[in-house]
């Protein structure tokens, strides 16, 4: 918990700099409410989530004068309110195993990483692990991927680079099912420069993962990197609608000052958000929980 305050210090930070001098006459007037939504919009947290938190604001009497604190605290009960509905974490719950989850997400995002921390925590919960190399198109990150199994102890199925990714997840289903595993996690290819050839991709995956189990893949997650700011809404955008995303895990949200972009996808999108990447470590995804997140968000 500490890690994600201290992580998100500078989002919260940039946010108290916007709008700290704006709470000057005491009375909230219109032009106060008008800068207000302005600042807040500039912070990330996205032009729908500021017009929330101004007509909260504007519905709530402050006899004494508004203060400082009181903009916090409404701040705080309104990313608390658009982030509830969408803290879900991912659950092993298939039947019959193994669960599938697709990982997906740009180069650089953090995706080899967050497999590696879902395999940590799946493994923790005491789950069967299995790692899927299925972004055959760049040697490093089979490379990687195998890096992690090894350090994690899990078995891995790779391909050649190059090779098709559909078949790499074909037999990685079945070595699976054979031994007895609870989650099979798929990492894929984030090749968004050529939509076309990644919609084909795992579209292939699907059909593939389709005829072994018709309730595979249960999870497709994808994997956004704060940093991005904007970007990250444009991604969910584009995966949703070449990969038919059911969750999302949001990494580096330690250091950036954009962390309010995750209340922006949550407000936006509505997507489940299952984990938070809040450093570069094993252990740092953490469960996506609303309250210390909007908490850490509002300082
Ligand atoms: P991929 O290309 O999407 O597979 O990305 P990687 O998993 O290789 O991650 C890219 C870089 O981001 C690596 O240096 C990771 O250590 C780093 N990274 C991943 N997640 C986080 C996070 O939550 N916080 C920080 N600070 N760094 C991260």
């Amino acid at each position: 918990r500490d890690k994600l305050f201290g992580g998100l210090k500078k989002t919260s930070s940039k946010l108290s700099e916007n709008l700290t001098g704006l709470i000057t006459k005491g009375k909230l007037d219109a032009e106060m409410l008008d800068e207000i939504e302005e600042a807040l919009i500039v912070t990330d947290l996205g032009p729908a989530t500021a017009a929330q938190i101004r007509d909260k604001l504007a519905a709530t009497r402050f006899d004494k004068g508004i203060y400082m604190a009181d903009l916090r605290e409404v701040v705080e009960e309104e990313l608390t309110q658009i982030l509830t509905p969408v803290a879900k974490p991912l659950e092993i719950d298939a039947f019959p195993r193994p669960q599938v989850i697709l990982v997906i997400g740009v180069n650089g995002s953090g995706k080899t990483t967050t497999i590696a921390k879902l395999a940590h925590n799946f493994l923790e919960q005491d789950y069967g692990v299995m790692l899927a190399a299925g972004d055959t198109f760049r040697a490093a990150a089979i490379g990687q991927l195998k890096v992690w199994a090894d350090r994690l102890g899990v078995p891995i199925v790779t391909g050649p680079e190059g090779g098709d990714a559909a078949g790499v997840v074909f037999d990685a289903v079945k070595k699976a099912t054979a031994e007895g595993i609870d989650v099979l996690i798929v990492d894929t290819a984030g090749r968004l420069q050529n939509k076309r050839e990644l919609m084909d991709e795992l579209a292939k995956i699907r059909r593939v993962l389709g005829r072994l189990n018709p309730a595979a893949p249960h999870d497709v997650v994808l994997v956004l990197d704060a940093t991005t700011g904007q970007n990250a809404l444009s991604q969910i955008e584009i995966f949703k609608e070449v990969a038919g995303v059911t969750g999302l895990v949001m990494t580096k949200l330690d250091g950036s000052a954009r962390g309010g972009v995750l209340v922006a996808a949550a407000k936006q999108f509505g997507l489940p958000i299952h984990a938070i990447g809040v450093g570069e470590t094993i252990d740092d995804l953490r469960p996506f929980d609303a309250r210390d997140l909007a908490v850490a968000i509002a300082g």
